[in-house]
């Protein structure tokens, strides 16, 4: 035990004097001077007496204060310094992969040192840390998992948990946890890290935590509106065509006259077509098959040019846009690449930044370009409050952020683009304002600004709660109403039921709410339950290939195209990949021709041709390899394998998993003279979506269809199908590897029942017996 102590004991007076010695030289000493200009510094002291004094502190500042990079660092260097050094162990949650990556590296620069020294990083399939890592940078899940097997996070002497204004899903999550832990390690400090001025809410859920708040300081910042922005600029050829669009006369354009009196009617209509184009696209029928921004959209001709005048007409400075996610990004990034001055690299650096980039990348978002360079960054909201780009003079705000949603009554989750709240709208606005006053560029009107909600909702409360219940039972919590009813905000008991009741149809959960082994593994895939089972079956049965392709397929916008004007062709090209009334399968056939494809380098003609959605296309195979990563993690599958493939062109087989993940999405079909009609235990009478190749049939010769989403509208629609005959339904609708075969045997004896099947149920009674 001494000699120990006394190891300990010269490791921290080592990582003293090493930090000393970087303090002192001439590189560390820049970058101490840095470090002092940023507010976080001037409350250094009342920070740190805060934190010595109480279990919990909440600390709140603006944006790009310094919270994230030096907060953490306070308390390290405050624990070297009273060499503690060799025995504290710092975690600090981020709620994104990226900005655990980039701001450990950060910081292990600010410490003259190598990422993996005192600083590192860990989040799923990748981390750096070493021996002496005394901070541990990592993603909320990450810390998560941890607790699975470490209930009282034994040796951790600090937990950060930033950006809780965000108010993630796991991040509440987490909270719980570590209130319910508090008591248990009254040595343990928690701290608490916000945006945003909310800090008594989270101050009075632990009992009247203190909180600290660092002023900050940005420069007054113009806003411009939609109006303004038709007003201030030319923009006036494309507001003519939107007009034309909407069936205004087009005499309007050889009336000058007419022009100027109309011209603020013409805004207003522009307004209107905006927001009812905007309501339109986002209508439940078409979520996923269309977005605002889409090339063609008014979004990004407008955001190109107002680039271009930013660019030729404005003073020098970054700019940032706000779009809603990777796909359009990506599609604006090759849109303005092709522009003659966007495009140009020697004036400007267009860059991208969402969650999945490179490190390379992140790396030059933060640099300054040289000689009059603009940079232009294209971002997800991931740069509202986790990243801070210094440089940013103008900003471009899209209005809408990917957020899922959940109806409780529909029972139907959804990602969608919606739109922001005031908050973040205030936050994006911000972020022109830090080294120079700067503007703002709101691409939708004051009204609709008008009509944003205050803060955005927490997730707990706006998604479905399947996979956090299987999180809280495999972190063995007890109860799962009674463990969420501690929340900060509790989810409706209503969407809590749901989820406990479809955890347990599809045989995750038993019937005392205990995880079942497939729940087990289920807790192991960090993706929504449905997907997860076909994962684990494809690997079972060794057919993961065509499974991958459909379960990321699931995941992305439609990669069908239908426009107006070419249904027809559409519709015809789609009929070459049909396989046997099924669309998921329709979908594989049609990705393997596109893979082909795309290794002879004719990717696009080939989705050109096939009306295709090359984006979706190449979305697939990216979330193939992080469908397969996450199979590799869980122990599923060999990593040196490439992915198994004995049985991928068993037709069956493959109907077989799909309708195991599926399951109880499922219809039966109900043949008359001329065609057929379908119907559900739920909601009796059902419709195909038109999309879905099963609609253009007369007759499906398979008893049974599974879906994956319905769609309530007048009637209910289903999107998505495929056909499974009786003896698949059987097997593998609901709970087989359960294990309770007499269970669900019973269960679907009632289901066999409800649809009065003679034939079926006889087949049931005697393997009933059978078994
Ligand atoms: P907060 O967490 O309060 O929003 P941060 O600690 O993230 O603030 O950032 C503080 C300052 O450090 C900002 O001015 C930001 O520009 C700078 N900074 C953060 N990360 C990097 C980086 N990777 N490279 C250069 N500067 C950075
Ligand atoms: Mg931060």
């Amino acid at each position: 035990q001494a000699a120990m102590e006394k190891v300990l004991w010269l490791r921290s007076v080592q990582l003293h004097t090493d930090q000393q010695a970087w303090q002192d030289s001439s590189d560390g000493w820049r970058m101490g001077e840095l470090r002092r200009s940023l507010p976080a510094y001037k409350e250094k002291d009342a920070i740190l007496n805060a934190v010595s004094q109480n279990q919990v502190v909440i600390i709140s500042g603006e944006t790009g204060c310094g919270k994230t990079t030096q907060i953490p660092q306070f308390i390290l260097e405050s624990e070297i310094d009273s060499l503690r050094g060799a025995t504290c162990s710092i975690i600090c949650t981020q709620p994104r992969r990226i900005s655990a990556m980039s701001v450990s590296e950060r910081i292990a620069t600010e410490r003259g040192e190598k990422i993996g020294e005192t600083v590192g990083y860990k989040v799923r399939l990748e981390g750096i840390k070493g021996r002496d890592t005394r901070l541990l940078f990592c993603t909320t899940g990450i810390l998560l998992r941890r607790l699975l097997v470490d209930r009282n996070l034994k040796g951790v002497t600090h937990v950060i948990v930033d950006e809780i204004h965000e108010r993630g899903m796991n991040e509440d999550f987490l909270l719980i946890v570590l209130k319910e832990l508090l008591p248990r390690r009254p040595d343990l400090r928690v701290i608490l890290m916000s945006a945003t001025l909310d800090a008594n809410l989270f101050s009075s859920y632990f009992g009247g935590a203190p909180s600290v708040h660092i002023p900050g300081f940005t420069h007054p910042v113009h806003s411009y509106f939609l109006e303004d922005v038709l007003e201030k600029s030319g923009y006036r050829l494309t507001a003519e065509n939107q007009i034309d669009d909407y069936g205004q006369e087009r005499t309007w354009k050889s009336n000058k006259q007419f022009i100027k009196k109309r011209k603020s009617q013409i805004a207003s209509a522009v307004e209107d077509a905006l927001v009812s184009a905007d309501f339109r696209n986002y209508s439940p029928q078409t979520q996923n098959s269309m977005s605002c921004w889409n090339p063609d959209c008014m979004g990004f001709n407008l955001i190109e040019f107002l680039l271009v005048t930013i660019c030729e007409k404005e003073k020098p400075g970054a700019v940032l846009v706000f779009m809603t996610g990777w796909d359009d990004i990506s599609s604006l990034k090759e849109k303005l690449q092709a522009h003659p001055h966007l495009g140009d690299p020697a004036r400007v650096l267009l860059l991208a930044c969402h969650g999945s980039m490179a490190s390379s990348e992140q790396r030059l978002i933060f640099e300054k370009p040289e000689g009059g360079v603009r940079k232009i960054v294209l971002a997800t909201n991931i740069a509202e409050t986790s990243i801070t780009i210094d440089d940013v003079v103008f900003v471009i705000d899209c209005g809408k952020a990917k957020e899922t949603s959940y109806d409780a009554l529909n029972n139907t989750p959804c990602l969608l683009p919606s739109w922001i709240s005031k908050v973040s709208c205030k936050q994006r606005r911000g972020r022109a304002g830090r080294v120079q006053p700067g503007e703002c560029y709101h691409l939708y009107p004051r009204c609709v600004y008008n009509a944003f909600a205050d803060y955005q909702l927490p997730e707990i409360l706006r998604t479905p709660l399947q996979s956090l219940c299987l999180q809280i039972k495999s972190l063995k919590l007890g109860s799962i109403s009674e463990f969420l009813s501690k929340a900060l905000q509790s989810p409706e008991l209503l969407a809590v039921q749901n989820a406990i009741e479809y955890l347990k149809v599809i045989g995750a959960l038993d019937e005392s709410e205990n995880l079942t082994v497939l729940g087990r593994y289920l807790t192991m895939l960090p993706v929504e339950p449905k997907l997860g089972k076909m994962l684990i079956l494809g690997a079972i049965f060794n057919c993961l290939d065509p499974i991958l392709t459909v379960v990321a397929g699931l995941s992305v916008r439609d990669p069908f195209l239908a426009p107006l004007d070419k249904k027809d062709l559409a519709e015809a090209a789609k009929a070459q990949f049909c396989r046997e009334h099924s669309d998921h399968l329709t979908l594989v056939r049609a990705y393997e021709g596109w893979k082909v494809a795309e290794h002879e380098l004719t990717g696009h003609e080939y989705c050109w041709k096939n009306f295709l959605s090359a984006q979706s296309m190449k979305a697939i195979y990216s979330l193939r390899q992080e469908f397969q990563s996450l199979l590799i993690d869980a122990g599923l599958i060999d990593t040196n394998i490439t992915i198994h493939n004995t049985w991928s062109y068993d037709e069956d087989l493959l109907r077989a998993v799909i309708c195991y993940g599926l399951y109880p999405g499922i219809c039966s079909v109900v043949h008359n003279e001329k065609s057929f009609s379908l119907k559900t235990m739920e909601d009796g009478q059902v419709h195909l979506h038109s999309n879905s190749v099963n609609a253009r049939d007369t007759k499906i010769p398979y008893p049974w269809l599974v879906f994956n989403e319905k769609i309530k509208v007048n009637s209910i629609f289903l999107r998505d199908s495929t056909a499974i005959s009786d003896s698949v339904l059987l097997l593998f609708g609901g709970t087989l590897i359960k294990g309770d075969i007499d269970g669900h045997l019973k269960m679907m004896g009632g289901y066999l029942e409800f649809f009065m099947d003679p034939a079926l149920a006889e087949m049931y009674q005697s393997l009933r017996r059978e078994l």
